[in-house]
């Protein structure tokens, strides 16, 4: 199968567009396919939507975590495999690389206007009208691993006991174990989400 340059019709082999790549043709125009992740045209629930986030923003990709959405983060990754495993696990690319959308015909991604992280969240948010009160604290912000909850017995094995006399529900995460419980931290973000997020719906 080919692929022609739509402005002079230079014909190209399809092997060189995997996963949206695209290239610029001797006659200076691109030259791509049209790749659309799967499954996200028409996402069911906004809170079924994933994201898998550009290198730049491992800060959005944690409090995304903290509103309780799965966000794909790997530092120092590629621009080839970061499309790749957005597209094989049907994920929203966000990104503040400008020339990503051109260098790869994608078409479910956005583009991060602010350099701010609780910006970038409402931008986010606001975007894709996304549900955010209702799984608060739910996943791990380390590993993006949903939490499991734990009892007093179970937490008290893990945590120091200081924390046992102040908090009353745990989580832990299954793949790091971190414990996570409601405390002060928390009351601090869930205000900062209350700042960032309500003022502006
Ligand atoms: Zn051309
Ligand atoms: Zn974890």
């Amino acid at each position: 199968m080919s692929v022609f340059c739509p402005k002079c019709g230079r014909e190209y082999d399809i092997t060189l567009f995997q996963y949206g790549r695209t290239i610029e043709c001797a006659c200076g125009s691109r030259v791509g396919r049209e790749v659309k992740i799967r499954s996200l045209i028409v996402p069911d629930r906004p809170e079924e939507l994933r994201f898998m986030v550009d290198v730049m923003l491992g800060r959005l990709a944690r409090w995304l975590r903290v509103i309780g959405y799965d966000a794909a983060y790997q530092e120092g990754i590629d621009d080839g495999d970061l499309v790749r495993l957005a597209i094989d696990e049907s994920r929203i690319l966000l990104t503040r690389d400008r020339t990503l959308p051109t260098e790869w015909w994608i078409d479910n991604y956005l583009l991060i206007d602010s350099t701010r992280p609780m910006v970038q969240l409402r931008q986010v948010v606001n975007h894709y009208d996304l549900p955010w009160h209702e799984r608060l604290f739910s996943r791990c912000t380390v590993c993006n691993e949903p939490l499991n909850p734990l009892s007093y017995e179970q937490a008290s094995e893990r945590v120091p006991v200081k924390v046992l006399e102040h908090a009353s529900r745990f989580a832990g995460c299954p793949v790091c174990e971190r414990v996570y419980w409601e405390g002060s931290h928390v009351d601090r973000m869930r205000k900062r989400l209350d700042e960032t997020l309500l003022r502006w719906v």
